[in-house]
């Protein structure tokens, strides 16, 4: 298929395997961007030979910027950067897979570059809400799942014959790697037993809040924005094989789920080949292999992040915003080792508790919320 990509954040598990993906069926890539990782970023734009390659960190960007003079590519760094990268007139898709809010500036530059998005960057949608929906829905371009969950919603959905047959999603969650543990037992685990997940080999930053079901919470969110459903139509259920990847319930109750190995190339690969199929290297699902497949209530007393998102979705405005600025800088410092794993989801809804919510009408509002609830997390450190 003839397409081209920018994706943001290629040097991080989403963007390298969506460089997999671009490889296999044979797209052009026009810009690749890093936070910091300027040895696999020179690399990948050595083979790729992109336009445009950007590292968020400066001085990086300065340095590469020399180690790329004898290449056609050219470099840039900072926000600037990473908005170039997504508005590049080339571009015919831009592949979003940055961690965390910052993502959220280049998302919208985007949508109004008229640009098809395909969304890995959930705190982006989380934080952003209504600002990125909007600016995707004025500007008539398309913002394509690729978290896992949100694309088995995705897949489930094509075919429905109108929005109210429609009556509910059912997330799956691996349950991470502390599934079935009582509070007591979470309060001394260490950065290396959070960041050991037993089937997705992911980023650090998504391990963690895979740990603690953040990633569940922040997840909800970006399924009630993408699909336009509201919390109270939206259910988790852990699933420990992370096989069936998430379920849709219709109006007469038949439930359509999207099963597949666990491997995130199906996910890319639909929302860059969306509607189209065609081949992929991920491996076949044998069901007999697996054998059983099984399904829990999520603990919503122990894992207070996941508890903590669906109040903040509830709340609407900010507290969406506040509550992924708190956890983007309570997961940092725990994975610092400047706070226990526990603190994560008390430092959570404590910012959605006492943070005073508003309507957030501009960019700045939601970077200001966001600015709020990350200094209400340090000044309890
Ligand atoms: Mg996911």
């Amino acid at each position: 298929m003839k397409k081209t990509l920018s994706i943001l954040g290629s040097t991080g598990s989403i963007g390298t395997q969506a460089l997999d993906v671009a490889d296999k069926l044979g797209l052009e890539v026009c810009a690749l961007t890093a936070a910091h990782n300027i040895d696999l970023l020179e690399e990948q734009a050595r083979k790729y030979k992109p336009a445009l390659a950007v590292v968020f960190n400066e001085d990086k960007a300065a340095e590469l910027r020399l180690r790329l003079a004898d290449t056609p590519t050219r470099v840039s760094g900072g926000m600037e950067g990473l908005i170039e990268a997504a508005v590049l007139p080339q571009a015919d898709m831009v592949l979003n897979s940055v961690v965390g809010m910052v993502g959220l500036r280049p998302t919208i530059a985007a949508a109004k570059a008229k640009k098809d998005i395909a969304l890995a960057n959930k705190e982006t949608l989380v934080a952003g809400g209504d600002l990125v929906t909007d600016a995707v829905k004025d500007n008539g371009v398309r913002l394509l799942p690729v978290d896992s969950e949100h694309s088995a919603v995705f897949q489930c959905i094509q075919g429905m014959p109108r929005r109210s047959a429609l009556k509910r999603l059912i997330l799956t969650a691996s349950g991470g790697p502390f599934f079935g543990k009582t509070a007591e037992e979470l309060r001394g685990v260490t950065v290396e037993q959070a960041l050991n997940h037993p089937n997705w080999s992911m980023g650090a930053k998504i391990t963690i809040d895979s740990a603690t079901m953040m990633n569940k919470g922040l997840e909800i969110i970006e399924a009630g924005r993408l699909f336009d459903v509201g919390g109270d139509r939206i259910d988790v259920v852990v699933h420990r094989e992370s096989i069936v990847h998430s379920m849709v319930e219709f109006a007469d109750n038949s439930v359509l789920a999207q099963l597949g190995v666990p491997d995130m190339r199906i996910p890319i690969q639909y929302a860059v080949t969306y509607p189209e199929r065609f081949e992929s290297p991920v491996a076949q699902l044998n069901l007999a292999q697996v054998g059983t497949l099984s399904f829990f209530e999520p603990d919503y007393d122990t894992f207070k992040c996941l508890t903590a998102c669906k109040k903040a979705f509830a709340m609407g405005g900010a507290a969406t915003a506040i509550a992924n600025g708190a956890n983007e800088e309570a997961n940092s410092l725990f994975r610092k080792g400047k706070i226990t794993f526990l603190d994560i989801g008390e430092l959570v809804t404590g910012a959605v508790d006492n943070i005073k919510n508003f309507t957030p009408s501009c960019v700045e509002d939601i970077i200001e919320a966001d600015a709020e609830a990350r200094r209400y997390v340090l000044e309890r450190v």
